[in-house]
């Protein structure tokens, strides 16, 4: 019997929708392909896995929800709503989830008893703007942006007067008092440290409102950055939004808003080199390593979730 091509899965090994640039790139698996793993949300972001559960968390943005995916099984359910119009998560060393709330304005700790408490929602005496993403150190540091995306309008939160500098931030780990970082962003956005934490990448996605669209690069000394430079602006007319490394110090980031034959995600070699692309349907947002091995990288992309096996492993928590 033939089968009409329609009925054909989409797949084909190794995945053309991969594009090697270099032989660098990590991803070598002639076996695996691209996959959408869930779909029909409106903005899916702020990925983050939790290896204890065997399930990846993750933000449904306008929705005002987050969202659970079990690996077992690919069950889908509601982790969070409401949400607070959460973007970015992450998981400190302990394992609680670390999320950044857009319309409450604020960065959270949830603890191992499901309880919530708040790191911080003000600075200086003034509302935080809306903190987009996060990265927690191995001391405990919590690094955060606040572009203040979502107090722009009513979809990813509400609109709201900015009253602080679009900052990136440090909170102390022994004191929780934040100190500003970073002070020259349009939009600071993805923010990622290398494997040794000896450097930390932080996304402007100010070309949304007449600034860069790249990715910069800071020597972490202590509780500061110094000798920022920019590490890779060639995203235009698209740019990306979030970034995780890998063990191997590469840096892997979304791209979108361009080029429809742009959209996915891009990997960066720890010299700055892009050596290889992967091809979404649509425009990817944010990203995160997981699976049992931490090789399975996960991509939240407008309305899906699609997820890839690679030869490397996510660093970090
Ligand atoms: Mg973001």
């Amino acid at each position: 019997m033939t089968l009409p091509i329609g009925n054909l899965p989409d797949t084909r090994y190794p995945d053309p929708r991969i594009e090697p640039l270099d032989p660098r790139f990590v991803y070598k698996q002639g076996n695996a392909a691209i996959e959408r793993i869930a779909t029909g949300f409106r903005w899916a972001e702020g990925p983050v896995w939790f290896g204890d559960h065997g399930c990846l968390i993750f933000s449904d943005i306008p929705n005002n929800r987050m969202m659970r995916w079990q690996e077992s099984d690919g069950h889908l359910s509601v982790f969070r709503a409401p949400s607070n119009y959460t973007n970015g998560n992450t998981r400190d060393r302990q394992g609680r989830l670390i999320s950044c709330e857009h319309d409450s304005r604020r960065v959270t700790r949830t603890e191992l008893d499901g309880s919530v408490t708040v790191l911080i929602d003000r600075f200086g005496g003034r509302p935080l703007n809306a903190p987009n993403d996060v990265a927690v150190a191995s001391d405990g540091a919590v690094w955060f942006t606040d572009p203040g995306y979502g107090i722009d309008g009513p979809y990813e939160g509400h609109a709201a007067p900015a009253e602080l500098p679009r900052n990136v931030y440090r909170l102390d780990p022994g004191t929780g008092v934040a100190s500003v970082v970073a002070d020259d962003f349009v939009r600071p956005n993805g923010i990622g440290f290398s494997p040794d934490e000896r450097k930390i990448y932080i996304v402007d996605s100010g070309i949304s409102h007449g600034g860069p669209a790249h990715i910069r690069v800071f020597d972490v000394d202590g509780a500061v950055l110094r000798n920022g430079r920019v590490f890779a602006d060639d995203f235009l007319p698209g740019m990306t939004d979030g970034l995780r490394c890998d063990v191997d110090g590469n840096v892997w980031c979304s791209m979108g808003w361009g080029d429809p034959a742009e959209d996915g995600v891009r990997c960066y070699a720890p010299n700055g080199d892009l050596i290889g692309k992967i091809h979404l349907p649509e425009g990817c947002a944010n990203l995160c390593f997981g699976g049992r091995k931490k090789d399975r990288l996960f991509m939240c992309a407008s309305t899906s979730v699609y997820a890839l096996y690679v030869n490397g492993k996510g660093a970090g928590p």
